[in-house]
């Protein structure tokens, strides 16, 4: 039997073992840390993630769409909320388009279970890897417990171990091999709003809710148990960055002033505060993602990006999609599709990897701003008349499988053509006019 070794089982290793074992291969899966299905540790905190088109597609392929569906929250608009409580909403998409807060461990636990039901997929815990072979495509992992060693069998390896890859560690020693990580000035801290004595959500439950503040920003995305996970983005340093709150009466200070209306909701912020840690934020660049055309790279391991935009998970989803594709094409030809692979997905990484970081500026500093949400509404009007002359870059990117490339391209030109329209003399009053959508019309 043909075989094939993936190192980590996060939620692109584990669903990567899946269409590997649907090919047909033994795949053995290490991973380094405890299997988080054992009840002591699936207990705790629900964090949880965005997923959209590009993720659904990805699990639809191996049958999982139904059984995601049953335990994800659509979130059809964001909801900002400003300093003074008023609320303003932005939909997402169309009527009917939504993204989806779906629990992250519960994710990777559905992909682990599907894995090894497939029958040809071993999930080996607490086997960290500790070196590769990129010449015989095989890795030798060290048990966290007994510090054993054994050696995957040599052939096909996998790296879908994260944005501190082992595997691309090793690539990053070989000649010409281009790499480059970079920490933003934000890290970000999980909090939470618990659910009312009822079990029901304290603020709107299909909604992702925004805060945006400037240099500052707290989200919350909605659980199944009635609870939200709110993940304070927030600098390092300055006058209020994470740094200087260094007391109780500092951290509260700063919610109560900064985030008022979540402050309320939120009697349990200080456990939160120093129960959960202040995480970096890295983007991680490299290339190329193969070796020898018996190495590759998924995941965040090759293209690790901000959290803005809700892709990080999605865009590996669709590196499995996308492989698996290329497959086919060439007839399980591993060289020629390894190479077809990271030629297609590296300029979508980069792609992705920046808008990211735009949407971050976007969340922050836009959704609260007048001039911006009238674009945006100019924009769902022409688009809605003119569909195949405009679609938003936000649908392309989570509501299409439009290649990232090809969004952030069509972006710029939109960018452009809004600049003209957004200059237009009192159009803040005019933008319903026929002659304002006949002039994006023609500038289209
Ligand atoms: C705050 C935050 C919010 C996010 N929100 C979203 C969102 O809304 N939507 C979205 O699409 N994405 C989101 N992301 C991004 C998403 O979390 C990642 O893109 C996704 O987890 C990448 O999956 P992965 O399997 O490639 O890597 P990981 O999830 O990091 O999994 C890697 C696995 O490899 C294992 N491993 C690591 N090193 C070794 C080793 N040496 N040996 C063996 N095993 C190893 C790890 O233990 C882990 O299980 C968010 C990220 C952050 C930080």
């Amino acid at each position: 039997m043909k075989k094939a070794t993936v190192v980590g089982a996060g939620l692109v290793g584990s669903l990567w073992a899946v269409y590997l074992s649907k090919r047909g291969y033994k795949v053995d899966v290490f991973e380094a840390r405890p299997d988080m299905r054992k009840a002591s540790l699936s207990a705790g905190r629900s964090i949880n993630l965005a997923l959209s088109d590009r993720g659904w597609k990805a699990l639809e392929k191996v049958g999982l769409k139904e059984q995601i569906h049953e335990v994800a929250i659509p979130m059809h608009r964001r909801v900002m909320h400003a300093v003074d409580g008023s609320l303003t909403y932005q939909p997402y998409g169309k009527e009917g388009q939504a993204i989806y807060s779906v629990s992250r461990g519960g994710l990777n636990q559905v992909l682990m279970n599907l894995a090894e039901k497939e029958g040809n997929v071993n999930i080996h815990f607490e086997q960290k890897c500790q070196s590769v072979d990129l010449e015989k495509g095989s890795a030798t992992f060290v048990n966290r417990d007994t510090k054993e060693k054994i050696t995957s069998a040599e052939g096909l390896l996998f790296g879908t171990d994260g944005a501190f890859s082992a595997v691309r560690k090793t690539m990053q020693r070989t000649d010409r091999f281009t790499y480059s990580q970079e920490y933003i000035e934000h890290g970000y801290k999980e909090l939470s709003i618990l659910p009312n004595p009822d079990g029901s959500h304290k603020i709107e439950k299909n909604a992702l809710h925004i805060w945006p503040r400037g240099e500052f920003m707290l989200i919350a995305l909605p659980n199944m148990d009635g609870s939200f996970t709110c993940t304070l983005f927030h600098p390092y340093g300055g006058e209020v960055g994470f740094d200087a709150l260094d007391t109780d009466e500092k951290v509260v200070s700063f919610f109560k002033n900064t985030f008022p209306d979540a402050y309320e909701l939120m009697p349990n912020l200080l456990e939160d505060w120093h129960e959960n840690p202040t995480s970096s934020l890295v983007i991680i660049r490299c290339f190329p993602w193969t070796k020898n055309g018996k190495v590759a790279l998924l995941g965040d391991a090759s293209h690790a990006i901000v959290p803005f935009y809700g892709q990080g998970m999605n865009a590996g989803f669709e590196d499995c999609t996308v492989f698996d594709e290329i497959l086919d094409e060439t007839n399980e030809d591993w060289p020629e599709a390894m190479k077809r692979y990271e030629i297609s997905r590296k300029p979508n990484g980069d792609a992705i990897a920046d808008l990211a970081m735009r949407n971050f500026v976007e969340m922050r500093d836009l959704t609260g701003d007048a001039e911006f949400l009238l674009r945006k509404k100019i924009e769902r009007k022409f688009s809605t008349l003119h569909p195949e002359k405009w679609l938003p870059l936000y649908s392309m990117v989570t509501f299409s499988h439009i290649p990232y490339a090809e969004a952030k391209k069509e972006g710029e030109r939109q960018d452009a053509i809004m600049a003209k329209i957004m200059s237009i003399p009192n159009i803040e009053e005019r933008w319903e006019d026929d002659e304002i959508m006949e002039k994006m019309l023609e500038l289209s």
